[in-house]
């Protein structure tokens, strides 16, 4: 099965990883949405199980550029899942109290812990991204980053958190028609602002940035995958598909009693 999951020490070009499903899904999208649905019926199941262990952390990195799908995957993935079992957080432009610390303080403070899963619609990486292009520190500083980040997620891995790392790939093109559908709907101005436009003028200085970001940063421990996001409906599939994988492989299960339970009557 086709995960888009990167290798370790395998360099790849982000111009040559396509957007589009069509090389990857021959399918109708019914098709897909009826795999989705039954893969999230899955989901639900092994995350209560996740939960009940209490024992294992499951973390999930969502980044791409600006209208890339990072909430409408997070929507579409995680309906219907335990909300005690999950934490979402939304990475913004740090606070004062934030960029006094290093910029991994405000991140470990809000990975899973036992019996959880985290998300993080944005992440550390835009340590990385967003920094590097606007120049918010100088290159021999965000340089270093990479090398941190690896160590950082080495540490969460070597104690107990499974990571997954998706990187949501959509053309200017694709971009272009969502920062329209923006405007033109009242009902999603709030996700629009101008300063998107500014941002878009800087296309290939992200794309740079993010190209750095996956092929300095995939390793053993915290490989990246490249999802192709044109297409939501392939995307939620492609995504869902890499989670239910490794929630299987973590194979979650409901933990024995600690006490004896033979014979115990209610009464
Ligand atoms: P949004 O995800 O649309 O709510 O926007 C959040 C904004 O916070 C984006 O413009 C990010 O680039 C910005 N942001 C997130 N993390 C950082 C960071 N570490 N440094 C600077 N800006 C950041
Ligand atoms: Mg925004």
């Amino acid at each position: 099965m086709i995960t888009h999951r990167m290798e370790p020490g395998k360099p790849i070009k982000l111009t040559e990883l396509p957007t589009g499903s069509k090389e990857f899904y021959q399918g109708e999208r019914e098709t897909a949405v009826a795999e989705f649905e039954a893969l999230r019926e899955e989901f639900i199941e092994l995350q209560v199980r996740l939960y009940a262990e209490g024992r294992q952390k499951l973390l999930i990195i969502f980044q791409a550029i600006d209208a890339g799908g990072k909430d409408g995957a997070i929507r579409h993935v995680f309906k219907g899942v335990n909300p005690q079992g999950v934490s979402v957080h939304a990475f913004k432009v740090p606070s004062k109290l934030e960029l006094a610390h290093d910029y991994l303080w405000r991140v470990h403070q809000v990975v899973p812990p036992a019996s959880m899963i985290g998300v993080f619609n944005r992440s550390h990486y835009e340590d990385v991204l967003v920094v590097r292009v606007d120049n918010l520190v100088p290159e021999a500083v965000w340089r270093l980053r990479y090398h941190h980040i690896n160590e950082f997620e080495r540490l969460l891995h070597e104690t107990g958190t499974t990571i997954l790392k998706f990187f949501l790939h959509i053309s200017a093109a694709e971009q272009a028609k969502r920062f329209r559908e923006r405007l033109a709907d009242p009902s999603k101005y709030w996700k629009f602002a101008l300063e998107d436009l500014e941002k878009r003028k800087q296309w290939p200085a992200y794309m740079d940035a993010f190209e750095d970001m996956l092929n300095h940063c995939t390793t053993p421990w915290a490989p990246w995958y490249v999802i192709p996001a044109d297409q939501k409906w392939y995307r939620n599939l492609a995504v869902m598909r890499v989670i239910v994988q490794t929630l299987r492989q973590m194979n979650p299960q409901y933990p024995l009693s600690q006490e004896d339970l033979s014979g115990v009557v209610v009464v």
